[in-house]
């Protein structure tokens, strides 16, 4: 059985807009978060090979800092005609955190491939969430959401890749969308709806670990 999660919590990131989503996403449990950024943590090296690998180095270099328990998300976007690419790179694809370079770096390789039909801009959004307490335990969640990559952007809502990237099954992008429909979670006793990657790992991981949200987001 998974650990339970409760009182105070490290939210291990340094990214604004992640730290927004992971607090607006904890917002119902009553769990009191602080973050990394906010305490001046160090950033760790992300060494691993998977995206739950640098997400448990995240975590339990916080957890170790501070002797809270740490959630961690590591995530990005891969893009099928690109193998994957930029995938764990995502983050380092950027200039100076601005994403447009990132984006349109992404353009240009879809491009060379010739990939300028929606069929061949296959991407998908993957968010590995690692709780990790002081002691080492840890607990990982995985989440995906799979979409096209439109050209040129749409929209100044989110974050990183948000406005290159349209979910299936909507007409909007990311960027385009409202927080609410982004990461917003339909609790409804077991049946949960959750559009983003992130959100679909936190189903995953408040179904584990946190205790039934108080009120529907
Ligand atoms: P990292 O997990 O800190 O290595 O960074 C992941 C990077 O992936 C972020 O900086 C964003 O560029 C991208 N990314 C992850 N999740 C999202 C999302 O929900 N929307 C847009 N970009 C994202």
């Amino acid at each position: 059985m998974a650990r339970a999660l409760a009182g105070r919590l490290v939210i291990a990131t340094h990214n604004p807009g992640k730290l927004r989503e992971m607090r607006e996403l904890l917002a119902p449990f009553g769990v009191e978060a602080t973050s990394a950024g906010e305490l001046g943590l160090p950033v760790p090296a992300e060494t691993g090979h998977m995206f739950s690998e640098n997400a448990a180095i995240k975590a339990h270099a916080a957890a170790k800092a501070t002797g809270l328990p740490a959630l961690a998300d590591d995530s990005g976007v891969c893009v099928d005609a690109l193998d994957g690419a930029p995938g764990l790179f995502s983050a380092d694809w950027a200039v100076n955190k601005d994403f447009r370079p990132a984006m349109e770096r992404v353009e240009r390789e879809l491009q060379r491939r010739g990939a300028t039909t929606p069929d061949r801009r296959r991407a998908h959004f993957v968010s590995a969430l690692v709780v990790a307490w002081p002691d080492g335990h840890e607990e990982l969640f995985e989440g995906r959401v799979h979409g096209v990559m439109v050209w040129p952007p749409r929209g100044e809502r989110g974050f990183g890749y948000d406005p290159m990237f349209q979910p299936d099954g909507h007409t909007l992008t990311f960027g385009e969308m409202s927080a609410k429909d982004k990461h917003g979670i339909e609790w409804s006793g077991g049946r949960e709806k959750a559009l983003s990657h992130r959100a679909r790992a936190f189903v995953a991981l408040a179904q584990a670990c946190l205790t039934k949200p108080a009120r529907k987001t």
